[in-house]
């Protein structure tokens, strides 16, 4: 399961940073609060935000300044940037958006607006899970319905190893890094260790039985899911 969404708050006043940090919380997402640029600077650092509320006038640096250098950093780089302003000039508006924000939104604005903004831009950036049916060699998906078959025999299957399953078997014959499973799988914002594909891969393993070799391991580059290998005949 995904962790609930941390929402990075950049914002120095501290009362409309708690009233956006008490709705967040009410609804389900994990709100952080920076009062500034060098504090912000500091959350990322430790965790990789899943959406960043930057306001446009703080103190040191401005929303702007650092809506820019967080697009130039390739591990924020893909972070989404909603940016919160007082100015409702259209110009304000694009440079805001120039800078590299991925919405915009004005003070004074509801909880609800503000709520439907952040929902909008994580569903953009979520990693598509496809729905359809698959099937490589004997082994066979579907992606709606959550069920996964081999010769005709149900498998039981994690919703993460089902995930990552799903991936492979569409881009099968193909050499995937840790790396890029980690963002076709989890999100490209999702900052989590390298290994954590390790343990999935060797559980989806488990799950799959006599299909299990169907994953296989490329030493120094990641894993590919084959049919090209000898199964068994279940006893
Ligand atoms: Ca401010």
């Amino acid at each position: 399961m995904r962790h609930p969404p941390r929402v990075l708050i950049v914002e120095d006043e501290s009362s409309i940073a708690e009233l956006i940090a008490v709705n967040l919380r009410h609804n389900g997402l994990t709100p952080i609060w920076a009062e500034d640029g060098e504090s912000a600077q500091r959350e990322i650092d430790t965790i990789l935000p899943d959406i960043i509320l930057l306001d446009w006038m703080l103190p040191g640096q401005s929303g702007v300044t650092l809506a820019k250098r967080w697009r130039a950093d390739p591990r924020v780089k893909s972070v989404p940037i909603v940016m919160l302003t007082a100015r409702s000039d259209e110009s304000d508006k694009v440079s805001g958006l120039d800078a590299g924000a991925d919405d915009y939104i004005t003070k004074p604005f509801s909880t609800q607006e503000l709520l439907a903004r952040i929902r909008a831009v994580l569903r953009r950036r979520a990693p598509e899970q496809a729905l359809d049916t698959v099937t490589v060699g004997d082994l066979t998906l579907d992606g709606a319905t959550y069920r996964v078959n081999f010769r005709d025999v149900a498998l039981k299957i994690g919703p993460t190893e089902f995930k990552l399953l799903n991936y492979l078997m569409r881009h099968a014959e193909r050499v995937h890094s840790r790396s890029q499973l980690l963002d076709k799988i989890w999100g490209d914002h999702v900052f989590i260790e390298e290994r954590t594909v390790d343990v999935h891969v060797k559980r989806l393993r488990e799950s799959l039985g006599a299909a299990g070799p169907m994953i296989e391991t490329v030493r120094g580059a990641g894993y590919r899911f084959t049919a090209q290998v000898q199964i068994a005949d279940a006893a």
